[in-house]
């Protein structure tokens, strides 16, 4: 069975003013749709065709060389874009319950998490990822990715949240002013969904 780009769960511009709907239609339709088919291509006629993509990507080493490079980035910027559309929503917020005190227990408050976490987007250079993850522990970390790696690969880290800081993301509303996408971001982060990733993590 073939890898399928997700429908949005909200309306293309559902989250103006922060990310335009112009950039949405871009980023899904054209990019994420690319790495789709082009992952399709890459593992046609192979067992891999069969698995979940995170489930291909943290056994990256078992899919042989002459596609690794291929579902790499391709896996990962299917798996990447479905966790990002995933991680946002109309009604912003902040994170409460269990998700809340351990946001507070490992950086401090939230604001404190969102400063680290805008510092390591902000020092990616060229293309790549901001993450916030849990680790096999329970413990939270924050870090960044080149390119479309990401957490899947980092053996025990679950993705909470996940931004794009590749040029595409942002480049039409924001031009070269990735500070202020990524601080405007935090507006339509969807607590709800990155709270229930922390759940079946932690549980
Ligand atoms: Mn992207």
């Amino acid at each position: 069975m073939a890898f399928e780009l997700p429908s949005l769960p909200y309306a293309f511009d559902a989250l103006e003013p922060w990310i335009d709907e112009q950039t949405m239609r871009t980023h899904h339709g054209k990019h994420h749709a690319t790495y789709v088919d082009n992952l399709n291509n890459a593992v046609a006629g192979t067992a891999f065709e069969d698995m979940e993509v995170t489930a291909i990507l943290k056994k990256l080493y078992t899919v042989p060389d002459e596609i690794r490079a291929a579902v790499r980035n391709n896996g990962g910027g299917h798996a990447n874009h479905t966790l990002f559309w995933e991680t946002m929503g109309p009604n912003g917020g902040a994170p409460s319950g269990p998700l809340a005190d351990g946001i507070a227990g490992a950086f401090g408050s939230l604001d404190d998490c969102k400063s680290s976490f805008n510092a390591a987007a902000m020092a990616r250079f060229g293309s790549g990822w901001a993450w916030l993850v849990a680790r096999l522990d329970g413990s939270l970390l924050i870090y960044s990715t080149p390119n479309q790696d990401g957490p899947y690969t980092q053996t025990g880290d679950t993705p909470l949240l996940g931004l794009d800081v590749w040029e595409h993301a942002y480049y039409l509303k924001y031009q070269n002013r990735r500070a202020e996408y990524v601080e405007n971001w935090w507006n339509v982060v969807n607590w709800d969904v990155v709270a229930a990733r922390y759940a079946s993590a932690v549980g």
